[in-house]
C-alpha cells in the first residue's frame, strides 16, 4: 500500500491518501490539546498507544458484528483505514457523570446512571462543537433518520462490549466519544479512534483517572497513566 499525499492535519492525527481511493492512512502523533484547542501539549508516546489501542478495540467490535472502518495496522503510528465521510456529530455515550454533563446539569462526578446515556454534539471547531438532539441533526441534514437510529443503536451496543472489556480489565468505562462515518456502499461504520484521548477509563477500585483528564485537569503522571492503561489492555487481548 503506497502513502500519498497528506489530506489533513488534525489536533491528533495525520491523514494521507493511497494509490486505493477507498482507503486512507491515519498516523498517529503525540500532539495533545483540549479545551478547543486553548491548552496544547504533546504526551510522549502517546501517538503509539493510540493507535494500537484504537485497533484493537475495533477488532473486538469487528468481532461482535460492529462494523469499523479498521483495515490492517501498517506500523507503530500508522493504520490503514476504510475512507468514510464523516457524519459530523460527537456521539457521547455515559455511563458515570463526568466533564461538560457535571458541569452543564450540576451533577457530581462520580454519580452513576440508571442506564447509560447518549448525546450528539454538531463537529465544528469555530462553533464549538454545540450539543444537539437528534431534531437538530436533521434540520442540519448531518445525517438521515435512519442513519440517526443506526448509530444510536450502534453506540449502545459499542457501550456494552466496552463496558464489559474495560471491567475485565479492573477499570471502568466512564463515558467516550465516538465517530461515524459512511464508507463507499453508503453504509454506516465506526471511524476515527476509541482511545484514552476520546474515553473517561477510571481504575475500578481506586478510581484513578487513566485517560486524557489527565492532561486537562494538570494531574501529572500522563504518560504513566497511559502506559498502565495499555498495559492492562495487552493483559486481556
Ligand atoms: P480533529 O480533526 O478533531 O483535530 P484528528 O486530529 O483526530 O481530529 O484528525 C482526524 C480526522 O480524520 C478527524 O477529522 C476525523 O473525523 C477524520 N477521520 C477519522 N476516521 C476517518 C476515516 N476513516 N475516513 C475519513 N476521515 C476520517
Ligand atoms: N470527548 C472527545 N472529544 C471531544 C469532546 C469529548 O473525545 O471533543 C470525549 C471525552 O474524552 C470524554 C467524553 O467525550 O470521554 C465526554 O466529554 P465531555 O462532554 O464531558 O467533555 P469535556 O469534559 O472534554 O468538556
Amino acid at each position: 500500500m503506497e502513502k500519498k499525499e497528506q489530506l489533513y492535519e488534525g489536533k491528533a492525527k495525520k491523514v494521507f491518501a493511497t494509490d486505493d481511493p477507498d482507503l486512507l492512512i491515519v498516523q498517529y502523533k503525540d500532539d495533545a490539546t483540549a479545551f478547543n484547542g486553548l491548552k496544547k501539549g504533546t504526551i510522549a508516546g502517546k501517538g503509539i498507544i493510540n493507535n494500537q489501542m484504537s485497533n484493537r478495540l475495533m477488532l473486538l467490535l469487528e468481532k461482535q458484528a460492529i462494523p469499523t472502518h479498521f483495515v490492517r495496522e501498517l506500523n507503530e503510528r500508522e493504520t490503514l483505514v476504510k475512507k468514510v465521510r464523516i457524519v459530523p456529530l460527537e456521539v457521547i455515550v455515559r455511563n458515570i457523570a463526568a466533564g461538560s454533563f457535571s458541569k452543564h446539569y450540576g451533577v457530581e462526578e462520580g454519580v452513576v446512571f440508571d442506564k447509560p446515556t447518549i448525546e450528539f454534539s454538531y463537529k465544528n471547531d469555530a462553533l464549538g462543537d454545540p450539543l444537539l438532539n437528534f431534531h437538530h441533526a436533521l434540520a442540519l441534514k448531518v445525517a438521515t433518520y435512519r442513519e440517526l437510529r443506526t448509530i444510536e443503536r450502534y453506540a449502545m451496543r459499542i457501550n456494552g462490549i466496552l463496558q464489559e472489556f474495560w471491567a475485565a480489565c479492573g477499570v471502568t468505562l466512564v463515558d467516550f466519544k465516538m465517530e461515524f462515518g459512511r464508507i463507499a456502499d453508503g453504509s454506516i461504520v465506526l471511524a476515527d479512534e476509541i482511545s484514552p484521548d476520546t474515553c473517561r477509563l477510571w481504575d475500578s477500585n481506586t478510581h484513578e483517572k487513566l485517560d486524557k483528564d489527565r492532561f486537562r485537569r494538570d494531574l501529572g503522571g500522563i504518560e504513566e497513566a497511559y502506559a498502565e492503561i495499555m498495559r492492562r489492555l495487552e493483559e486481556h487481548l
